[in-house]
């Protein structure tokens, strides 16, 4: 198994977060963890890419619909549909006109555990339920309740793969292998040799 210092995890500031001007306040979160950035560009993109991005893990239309059901049952509400497929069908819908609405920018994060830390610090899915601390908890208050009334995808700021096989998928979906940078940081040492020495000369 590769070190997990070199695992990769793919990001997105959708265009809400372009929008909100928060694009620095959202790289500084990921970046003061002491993450890398390897790849970085801003795009519009189409509604194909978008479709084609979501579809990429064959589960995912399952889990996302049995996410959003689970979650009326917990509130004590009821969902738009019992059908997991159904309600993922309409995300689909609402995603692609979400995401290709403006500019985003896609990003490539590389180190310890990459895709655990980016999805902790992004926040669960709905920003009304996501721990203050975290960026959708801090700076969005969406909910599945106030998207499915208008009819539209959950405006949560971020995009971050959910595991590392989706990771995996994903990046080479949005960046050419020559788009991701190969570079050393000084911190890195301090972060994951097995050793300090050299501190004191
Ligand atoms: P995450 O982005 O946290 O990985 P999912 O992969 O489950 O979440 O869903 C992808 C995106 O689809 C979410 O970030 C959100 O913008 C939107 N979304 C998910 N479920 C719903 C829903 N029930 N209604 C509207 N939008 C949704
Ligand atoms: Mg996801």
């Amino acid at each position: 198994m590769a070190h997990p210092k070199t695992e990769r995890t793919l990001v997105i500031v959708k265009p809400d977060g372009i929008q909100r001007a928060l694009i620095g306040e959202i790289i500084k979160r990921y970046e003061r963890t002491g993450l890398k950035l390897v790849a970085i560009k801003m795009i519009i993109p189409t509604e194909e890419m978008i479709e084609e991005h979501y579809l990429l893990d064959p589960d995912w239309k399952k889990a996302v619909g049995e996410k959003a059901i689970a979650s009326y049952v917990k509130k004590g509400e009821k969902p738009p549909s019992s059908d997991p497929i159904e309600v993922a069908d309409s995300v689909v819908v609402s995603l692609k006109k979400y995401m290709s609405s403006g500019p985003v920018i896609a990003m490539v994060w590389e180190g310890g555990h990459a895709v655990e830390s980016v999805r902790k610090i992004t926040g669960s899915t709905e920003p009304r339920s996501a721990n203050v601390g975290t960026i959708r908890g801090d700076f969005v208050l969406d909910s599945y309740q106030m998207a499915d009334n208008d009819t539209r995808a959950i405006r949560n700021l971020i995009h971050a793969s959910g595991s590392v096989s989706e990771a995996e998928k994903e990046i080479p979906h949005w960046f050419k292998p020559n788009e991701i940078m190969k570079y050393r940081v000084p911190h890195e040492a301090t972060l994951y040799n097995a050793d300090m020495r050299d501190i004191l000369g």
